[in-house]
């Protein structure tokens, strides 16, 4: 065929599923092509421009993609292999062609060397992040079929090293693009380099028994075929042979031999419905021995990647045994033509991934949901890695960062010594500064030196990734903790004094063990270091510290006055009366007053939250003042008021004029449980002016709730009220008040 004849099939396959493209312009691209390839020749001998021209030819045949994927196609090596540019491509075509023509430039210029599992996941992830737009992936994988199809011209070396590439990389690719044909032959074209003697095998035996199998599945067809007519089943059927790839992998990973491979014949029946799904089934099992534990329903329960079908191998004649795989024309499109498929479908929940692996697919799906059909393949951007960089080290690993990311990340991510002994780096081969934005596919390369100072601080803000911060941090934290300690010291110093701190009420032993507990540290020179590398600060420090300072001091105070209190234990009874009888103005601790000290240290109980108007009685505890509890909780009792290891503490406290604050107190609703009660509980509190701290609800047994209300009361009065309002709501049964 000369190369105008290829041409012209190649208008032809486009114009049968796009009679509205640009034909003219398609012209002017292989012109264009041909001219800039003029001279260059093929391994095999041939013109070059037969290679744009086949990988056109795939992308329309095989793909059906747009007029400029078509134009792309043609001039995809412009670029790398002729004086043409960039700019030159933009001009006479459109800059969305030179963009796709570059892209694909891009991906051939990425230099593969094979690697364990998880860096070929990273390197076609990197693929992929490169495209941008998946026309250029779908361009390049074309490229590389047709080459993979010419690939007996080139050197041994280069045959297996591309057919390792495409195995790992394009054929994986393929198969998540859902391209299913491609990714087989891109297999099947491998392992006839890869593994010439095991592919020439499985090829020589089926073609020994081509005839055989030939019959035996044209047999098979017709009487599935005859049945499901007698019983009026609209169907399609074909057949198909495993393509050598498959049983390649069956025969070496399960150690059989092709005659025991069962799925060798499969059969495809396409229906209508789900339900003649089952009903075409059933006439297989009825037909055929059906083979057990053979069976699956993908349609009850898809594959992660969506995938839907029954499949069943059953036992044909002469002992055959073949597969049958079951679908409706839906199912069957998007097992074919994946991507663009399930946009046609929209598969409303299923076929959502739970394996990470197909996640990005999916994404990009979603993303598309709406789309108008012929834009479909052109708005496939491929942003699915916005925020990731993927780049190498220069003995070819990947290296997967955040976007954004700068050579310190990198070192880092290579691992901590190199950080912190980095003095420079080359990004493809020239020094870049350490703020330099990676981009996906550079070579990174780190320059160290065993004398290297270390980081600096300035490292911390250049850094994108949470791991080179850390380990930045720890280097400071450990390499220069003398340092650390120092600085820490000094600037915890000056805000003791700004904040008229002494420092010997700090290291005092009475106040350090409970100051140092309050900012979590072991020792204070555990403090200095950690504000002196920056993961804590003096400010909260010396904050804290002076809360606890404060605290301590009181707590003396309270003390003090309580022991001066109990020595004179005769004169209270006879002031104990008149003094809570007609209160005086003494000062009061949160609306209490203690009997007999002035300025004491007050907290309210949790367990029975008192509010103004309740019972009360006070209790001394060591460290913490008085607690005041009413006088009906369960932890103020008569037995434990009147416990001998007790009875002194205990002391009568009572409300003060001057009540003004809002004390929280707990209630407990015990309520059927039914629709809207929170809105009416939560309604009655607003008429109430009641503030809410929060709200706990827990169905018990029989449609019953509990609600706990956490609330701000401002006197026994206004608990009243609040308890009555609630009272009244519809399904209330009680109103407590928790203590205890
Ligand atoms: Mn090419």
């Amino acid at each position: 065929m000369t190369t105008q004849e290829q041409f012209q099939k190649l208008v032809d396959t486009i114009l049968t599923y796009n009679p509205g493209a640009d034909i003219p312009q398609i012209r002017a691209a292989f012109e264009f092509a041909e001219q800039s390839h003029q001279g260059q020749k093929r391994k095999s001998g041939e013109p070059y421009i037969i290679h744009p021209l086949a990988v056109a030819q795939i992308v329309a045949e095989e793909l059906r993609l747009d007029s400029e994927s078509i134009q792309a196609a043609l001039l995809h090596d412009c670029i790398e292999d002729t004086p043409a540019t960039y700019d030159q491509l933009a001009k006479q075509f459109s800059p969305t062609i030179a963009d796709l023509v570059e892209g694909v430039s891009k991906l051939t210029r990425i230099q593969y060397a094979t690697k364990e599992d998880e860096q070929m996941e990273n390197l076609r992830k990197m693929l992929i992040a490169m495209s941008k737009d998946i026309r250029v992936i779908l361009i390049k994988i074309s490229d590389r079929l047709h080459n993979m199809r010419t690939m007996e011209y080139q050197s041994l070396d280069k045959q297996k090293q591309k057919s390792l590439e495409t195995m790992e990389i394009y054929a994986p690719i393929s198969h998540r693009l859902g391209m299913q044909r491609i990714k087989w032959e891109l297999e099947d074209l491998s392992l006839k380099y890869l593994d010439p003697v095991g592919y020439n095998e499985i090829v020589s035996k089926l073609d020994a028994k081509r005839q055989e199998y030939d019959e035996f599945m044209k047999k098979t067809q017709a009487q599935i075929d005859q049945r499901l007519n007698e019983l009026e089943i609209k169907h399609i059927i074909y057949g198909r042979m495993k393509h050598p790839y498959s049983i390649y992998r069956k025969m070496f990973s399960q150690n059989k031999s092709l005659d025991e491979i069962f799925d060798l014949f499969a059969f495809r029946v396409i229906v209508d419905t789900v339900g003649d799904c089952y009903n075409v089934l059933g006439v297989i099992h009825d037909i055929y021995k059906p083979i057990l534990g053979r069976f699956k329903d993908y349609i009850g329960t898809p594959k992660p990647n969506g995938y839907q079908s029954l499949h069943t191998t059953v036992m044909g004649a002469d002992g055959i045994p073949f597969e049958v795989q079951i679908r409706t024309q839906e199912m069957h499109e998007i097992a074919e033509y994946g991507v663009a498929a399930h946009w046609k479908y929209k598969q409303s929940g299923q076929g959502a991934g739970t394996e990470g692996k197909y996640e990005w697919v999916r994404r990009l799906l979603e993303n598309q949901e709406g789309a108008d059909a012929e834009d479909y393949i052109r708005s496939l951007k491929v942003d699915m890695f916005a925020d990731e960089v993927f780049v190498f080290t220069p003995n070819g690993d990947v290296q997967n960062l955040p976007a954004g990311a700068t050579p310190i990340d990198f070192a880092y991510a290579i691992h901590s010594a190199v950080g912190n002994h980095m003095t420079g780096a080359k990004v493809n081969n020239r020094i870049v500064t350490f703020d330099h934005v990676l981009q996906n596919g550079d070579i990174v390369e780190i320059l160290t030196s065993k004398s290297a100072k270390g980081p600096s601080r300035d490292w911390m803000k250049i850094a994108k990734s949470n791991e080179a911060r850390s380990k930045i941090r720890q280097w400071f934290k450990k390499e220069k903790r003398e340092e650390n300690i120092a600085n820490g010291r000094a600037s915890f110093e000056a805000e003791l004094k700004h904040c008229g701190i002494l420092m010997k009420d700090v290291t005092d032993p009475e106040n350090l063990p409970s100051l140092l507990k309050k900012v979590s540290f072991g020792s204070l020179d555990e403090m200095y270091a950690a504000i002196g590398y920056g993961g804590f600060s003096a400010q909260k420090a010396v904050a804290r510290m002076q809360g606890e300072l404060q605290r301590i001091a009181k707590q003396h105070q309270t003390e003090k006055a309580a022991a001066a209190a109990l020595a004179a234990p005769a004169e209270k009874p006879a002031e104990q009366a008149p003094r809570s009888a007609e209160p005086k103005r003494i000062k009061s601790e949160q609306g209490i007053i203690v009997e007999g000290l002035d300025n004491c240290l007050v907290k309210f109980s949790k367990c029975c939250t008192p509010v103004p108007g309740d019972e009360i009685i006070g209790f001394i505890t060591r460290g913490y003042g008085v607690s005041v509890h009413r006088a009906d909780c369960p932890n103020a009792s008569p037995e434990r008021r009147n416990a001998p290891d007790q009875k002194d503490r205990w002391i009568k406290v009572s409300w003060g004029s001057d009540t003004n604050e809002n004390y929280p107190t707990s209630l407990e609703v015990v309520c059927k449980d039914r629709a809207n009660l929170l809105l009416d509980i939560s309604a009655a509190l607003s008429t109430t002016n009641t503030f809410v701290l929060g709200i706990q609800s827990r169905s018990t047994t029989d449609e019953f709730a509990m609600i706990r209300l956490d609330i701000r009361i401002r006197d026994a009065q206004h608990l009243k009220t609040v308890m009555n309002k609630l009272n009244q709501i519809s399904g209330v049964l009680k109103v407590n008040r928790p203590a205890g």
